[in-house]
């Protein structure tokens, strides 16, 4: 799909996303390898481009949660290797497998399935429970790794964890207990006999904040993007007397003007009437709604960039529109290109600034935006 016959679309910044994946990578240092994490689209970035501008950007991984996304990369002609994050249900592993698709194992049922569906090669990496519980094996489970290990055709590629509280604070202790566990959980796996070709912990944060979490392999998502994991974790880089790595988002997400109409003071603008004017008001009419992924709950709360200037939603967002006040943008008109994320003239409005709108993180700002729109590559 083309911008031409969307109305509402995002467009990703390439230059941003090499910029920040080679500050990533630098931060790694060359002796690992560097994981970009693309599932959810790729935080909503799309993900077949962002996946073809990793690898030839030094990405040696590319990782995603299910193998429908996996599969996908691979009909796209993507040969690199590819890790999936979530579970792996028994009719799946085979073509997985097949498709030369890593998989995550992570529980004792899932051992069960790989021996079910006895694949000729897989390759695998096993999640250890360390402290989020979520996903992973517990320690007193590992004999069923050590079975897994020895079924014909595993090959144990790897051994991850992913830390709980290491975005939400300043405070790191729970993060680096959960760190001693895992380096604790390798030990025991090797006195078992399983010795795993590589090991992995490290998410953005950790990344921007901890070398001793990377191991042999860094899994970047949202720094690739641009944006910080939170603002905790900045200040614990500015904390820790570092420069902080300058990340530069690379999502805008576009609409244009469909329609104006001047409106006199005391009336009231769409469902529900819960916006009055309070003056002659210039109205905007957006075609994008909450089917589009732009949340109601910015409905008399957001802003929209318009002539580099900054626009009121006012009323509801609706299914596929939004209405904005222009009164204050000179001349503004129909087909005016509407910035609803990202910056247009010396204005911006940032994941973070949505987020905090929609009392939420800036990732789900960017995963959520657009979910069937097209991806432009600028
Ligand atoms: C999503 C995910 C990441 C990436 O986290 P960011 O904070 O976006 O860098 C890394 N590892 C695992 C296991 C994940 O699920």
């Amino acid at each position: 799909m083309s911008d031409r016959t969307a109305l509402s679309w995002i467009e990703i910044d390439e230059r941003a996303l090499r910029h920040n994946l080679s500050a990533l990578r630098r931060l790694a240092g060359p002796e690992r390898e560097l994981m970009v994490v693309v599932k959810a689209d790729a935080y909503g970035h799309g993900m077949l481009p962002v996946a073809r501008i990793a690898l030839d950007s030094g990405a040696a991984w590319l990782a995603v949660f299910d193998v429908a996304e996996a599969l996908a990369l691979r009909a796209a002609g993507i040969a690199a290797p590819i890790l999936v994050f979530g579970p792996t249900p028994r009719n799946l592993i085979r073509s997985a497998a097949e498709a030369g698709i890593a998989l995550t194992i992570a529980s004792p049922h899932a051992v069960d399935d790989v021996a079910a569906a006895a694949p000729a090669a897989l390759r695998v990496h096993l999640k250890l429970e360390c402290g989020t519980n979520r996903q992973g094996f517990l320690a007193e489970e590992f004999e069923h790794i050590v079975r897994l290990a020895g079924l014909p055709g595993v090959v144990v590629e790897g051994a991850y964890s992913h830390f709980a509280d290491i975005e939400d604070t300043t405070d790191h202790t729970f993060a680096m207990q959960q760190l001693r566990s895992f380096e604790e959980r390798v030990a025991q796996l090797g006195r078992q006999g399983v010795v795993p070709a590589r090991l992995h912990t490290a998410c953005t944060a950790a990344t921007l904040l901890f070398p001793e979490t990377y191991f042999d392999l860094v899994r970047v998502g949202i720094g690739a993007y641009g944006l910080w994991p939170s603002k905790e974790t900045l200040v614990s880089v500015k904390q820790s007397g570092r420069e902080p790595v300058a990340l530069q988002p690379v999502m805008t997400w576009k609409t244009r003007i469909a329609q104006v109409k001047t409106l006199p003071a005391g009336v009231t603008v769409g469902y529900g009437r819960t916006y009055k004017t309070t003056r002659p008001t210039l109205l905007a009419v957006l075609p994008v709604g909450y089917a589009n992924g732009y949340d109601r709950g910015l409905s008399n709360r957001a802003h929209a960039l318009v002539r580099g200037q900054r626009a009121k939603v006012v009323g509801r967002v609706m299914m596929n529109m939004t209405t904005i006040d222009v009164t204050d943008v000179g001349g503004a008109a129909a087909g005016d290109e509407v910035v609803l994320l990202g910056s247009q003239g010396d204005e911006r409005i940032s994941a973070e600034t949505m987020a905090s709108w929609l009392d939420t993180i800036n990732y789900e700002v960017v995963a959520r935006a657009e979910p069937h729109g097209p991806r432009v590559v600028v």
